[in-house]
């Protein structure tokens, strides 16, 4: 293969490297590719049942080879300006040789590209520099758009829906099977760098270096950093095909598995609507299949993004699962904690439902006192209250309001709701109750299930969207808000 001569850069770019001229990227008979458009086009514009939806159409079908040569153009010249140096350790490569032929498929249809191969003596392998450098994985052939549009799509909705709205959106034929593995291996690339992030976050340099990166901007003034955790489960296919055999044995082939999440946010992050929802402008999550020692770490690092070490004051809101109180007096000593509101108040309304089995309003009428009591800041008062009815009680019933007591002795120092209040803090986990709704949505459909790493690199992909940080796994995809999430 010959090296394209190379001519300075005309335009208006900024480039001060010497690149093939602008009109070395037209496409081969561009004006004839053009024409031909603009009469499909003519046509649409003449069928009086058409409407401009008609025009976009042909414009999307029929355009496609014109941007499909551009980008095969522009593609082979990215692939000759790569510099013959591993990729991995930028080792210079022996034995380069040019001319090896790659078909990439594109959103544009495939593209064919030649690049150079040279040995890495270092890692003991052949490498093709040009690969790297167009965003091309080892021995890949999807482009970077497709591993976006894989990732973005099937993280979102099955391979077999994504496959469909693809090819109507875009105009482009992937089948599910590829899509589902793409969008897999995006995961799983997603997966790599939050260890990474996270390692690095734990290392005092590191997370200097990582705050640059991220461009982490924490506020001078003091501030309340808001965590929030929950959980939920999801079903996965462990013992496929072994259910019967299981079962047989007098073995549970259990297959409904936790997956923790948490999220954290500044409390000046907290905003309402013009319509009076409350909504939070910045916020990290985690959320992982791995179990409660991962979660630890992903949600402790994505702490450290939002402020943890430099808040006045760290709040912890969960419900009562014992796994949770584990975990934030392990990780994050010296926050306070607050049991979840409306799961406090269910407990009182248990009791009511114990006193007042088949008196619905003579329940209600027990426990809003209560209630509003406990909003008031006079939890003790509503213990107090609960160790009194239980003395007078006897049997089942005696039984069901202890259980009750003994939970809200054990939380006893977790409900200072009138402090919660005063101070604007939130007073339930609403925050992240919803955010595990949102990845149900995806994760737990009806007669869906998943493998442990399957759902554990896709989770990932949604986590890494939801932080902002989409552009680390796809660089070219900048302007995701996760703000709108
Ligand atoms: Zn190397």
């Amino acid at each position: 293969m010959t090296i394209t001569s190379i001519a300075p850069c005309v335009g208006t770019c900024s480039c001060h490297s010497k690149t093939p001229s602008i009109e070395s990227l037209l496409p081969t008979d561009g004006s004839k590719l053009l024409r031909h458009l603009a009469s499909q086009l003519h046509h649409s514009v003449c069928a009086v049942d058409q409407n401009l939806g008609h025009l976009e159409e042909e414009l999307l079908r029929g355009g496609q080879e014109v941007f499909r040569q551009m980008l095969e153009k522009a593609a082979q010249q990215k692939s000759e300006a790569a510099p013959p140096l591993c990729p991995h350790c930028q080792n210079k490569l022996s034995r380069v040789t040019s001319g090896h032929w790659t078909t990439i498929q594109t959103r544009f249809g495939a593209v064919r590209v030649q690049r150079a191969r040279g040995y890495c003596k270092r890692c003991r392998k052949w490498r093709f520099p040009a690969d790297d450098l167009l965003g091309l994985p080892e021995e890949g052939t999807q482009s970077p758009g497709l591993q976006e549009m894989a990732a973005l799509t099937v993280s979102k909705m099955p391979a077999t829906e994504a496959e469909q709205v693809i090819e109507r959106l875009a105009g482009v034929k992937i089948s599910a099977a590829t899509l589902g593995r793409q969008a897999r291996q995006q995961g799983e690339r997603a997966q790599e760098k939050r260890t990474h992030l996270d390692q690095q976050m734990s290392q005092p340099e590191g997370r200097a270096q990582q705050e640059r990166d991220l461009q982490l901007q924490l506020p001078l003034e003091p501030f309340t950093l808001v965590i929030e955790l929950d959980a939920w489960n999801i079903r996965e296919r462990d013992h496929w095909g072994q259910s019967e055999t299981l079962r047989k044995k007098g073995e549970d082939p259990s297959r409904w598995h936790w997956v923790y999440g948490g999220t954290c946010f500044r409390l000046s992050q907290r905003a309402q609507t013009a319509g009076g929802r409350s909504v939070i402008l910045s916020r990290g999550y985690a959320m992982t299949r791995g179990g409660v020692d991962a979660l630890r770490e992903q949600l402790w690092a994505e702490a450290m993004r939002h402020g943890l070490g430099r808040a006045n004051e760290v709040l912890i809101v969960v419900d009562g699962a014992v796994w949770i109180w584990n975990l934030a007096g392990d990780r994050f000593p010296g926050a306070r904690q607050q049991v979840d509101l409306w799961h406090v108040n269910q407990h009182l309304w248990a009791v009511a439902h114990t006193l007042h089995p088949d008196d619905e309003a003579a329940a209600r009428a027990w426990v809003e006192p209560l209630l509003a009591k406990l909003q008031e800041d006079a939890s003790c008062e509503v213990i107090t209250e609960l160790e009194q009815l239980r003395e007078r009680l006897e049997g089942p019933r005696r039984e069901q309001v202890d259980k009750e007591v003994n939970y809200l002795q054990t939380h006893r120092e977790r409900m200072d709701y009138g402090t919660a209040r005063k101070r604007g803090e939130p007073l339930g986990s609403g925050a992240m109750e919803s955010t595990c709704r949102q990845y149900q949505v995806r994760f737990k459909r009806t007669g869906q299930y998943w493998s442990q790493e399957g759902d554990e690199a896709l989770m990932c992909l949604e986590t890494f969207r939801r932080n902002g940080r989409w552009d680390l796994l796809f660089p070219h995809a900048k302007e995701i808000d996760p703000s709108k999430n």
